[in-house]
């Protein structure tokens, strides 16, 4: 009976500070959400997480965001410790689709709900997702790119593997190939993921599509905005950026810059203030104990998620001004630089 009362005296001794204080500093009796972000690389994920930020806390609740440099282990450890820092709701945005499935379970042991924010969340009871119709995005390029080259030789950029979205976008650009393939219209003569969407992979990726056909292409379309810009890069080094269609997508300034000076044709512009405004919305009802359903669902491989998908727009030279400088995602002065 003695040694377990000193047992006892031992472990009301002083706890060192961890978790637990850090729990109760932010305990402030607002809501809390979590936000777990892939990267902050590309120019888009600074402003969904500058907008999300500013949407949850106008709506009276808290957010705290960690981004995990691309690293799968890395961000299931930062979810976690969102997790144990007591937060009511987790937003995650998976660098890999199926490794976050991880995340999900464990926010669900600790009774935290997940919501999928712009990628989807493989494999997993995620609660819900949020997001464009990525399918459309590669559509509206290709739609976009084969008006103006409705016969040749076409290289597609991909996404990364690792993204469920990647997938959906070159599905959407393979809607609309198919059948000018099946007519024998357009042949696909280079068609690669970019491992981690890392730029620099794209132009490896870029120079072995113009290498492998002695230049001989006629369109590009590339998976996003930061790999457009360097497969342009690779078409400038052999003579032909601006003589080659490119289409992109994020509505990047950069590339907004590089279409209205002729490089690239075109974007999609994704309004990322709706899609965070909304997921803020519904992160602070669900925190609240609201269950949300929707029309829409979307399977992960598990379930049938209830799903949010926002219109995608195409972007060019012509309706530059009434979409994006219009909605003040650029300024005139910035685009026209
Ligand atoms: C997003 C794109 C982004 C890409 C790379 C995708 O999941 O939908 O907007 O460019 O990831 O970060």
């Amino acid at each position: 009976v003695a040694s377990a009362c000193e047992n006892t005296a031992t472990t009301l001794e002083p706890v060192v500070p961890t978790k637990l204080s850090e729990k109760e500093t932010v305990d402030d009796g607002k809501i809390k959400i979590g936000f777990s972000m892939d990267t902050l690389e590309e120019e888009r994920w600074l402003r969904d997480r500058d907008l999300f930020k500013a949407a949850v806390e106008d709506l009276g609740a808290e957010v705290k965001i960690l981004a995990a440099n691309g690293d799968d282990a890395e961000q299931v450890l930062q979810a976690e410790k969102l997790i144990a820092e007591g937060v009511d709701l987790l937003v995650v945005v998976p660098h890999n689709a199926e490794a976050t499935a991880a995340i999900v379970n464990k926010a669900h042991l600790a009774g935290i709900r997940v919501i999928s924010y712009d990628r989807l969340v493989k494999n997993s009871d995620i609660d819900l997702y949020v997001s464009f119709d990525n399918e459309k995005v590669g559509e509206l390029q290709a739609e976009a790119i084969t008006k103006l080259v409705p016969k040749g030789k076409y290289v597609y950029i991909g996404g990364a593997e690792t993204d469920n979205n990647a997938h959906l976008f070159k599905k959407g650009v393979f809607n609309v190939l198919q059948p000018l393939i099946d007519k024998g219209d357009i042949t696909v003569v280079y068609d690669e993921w970019t491992r981690n969407w890392l730029p620099d992979n794209a132009f490896a990726n870029m120079e072995a599509a113009l290498a492998g056909n002695n230049n001989d292409i006629d369109a590009v379309i590339a998976a996003n905005d930061a790999t457009a810009g360097k497969v342009i890069e690779a078409l400038e080094k052999q003579g032909l950026a601006g003589k080659i269609p490119v289409a992109g997508q994020d509505a990047e300034l950069l590339a907004a810059q590089r279409i209205v000076q002729g490089t690239q044709t075109m974007t999609v512009y994704k309004p990322i203030q709706t899609l965070a405004q909304e997921v803020a919305e519904l992160a602070v009802r669900m925190a609240k104990g609201e269950y949300i359903d929707t029309d829409r669902k979307v399977n992960n491989g598990k379930i049938e998620v209830p799903s949010v998908l926002l219109a995608p727009i195409a972007v060019d030279k012509e309706n530059m001004d009434e979409t994006v400088i219009r909605d003040g995602f650029h300024t005139r002065e910035d685009v026209y630089r």
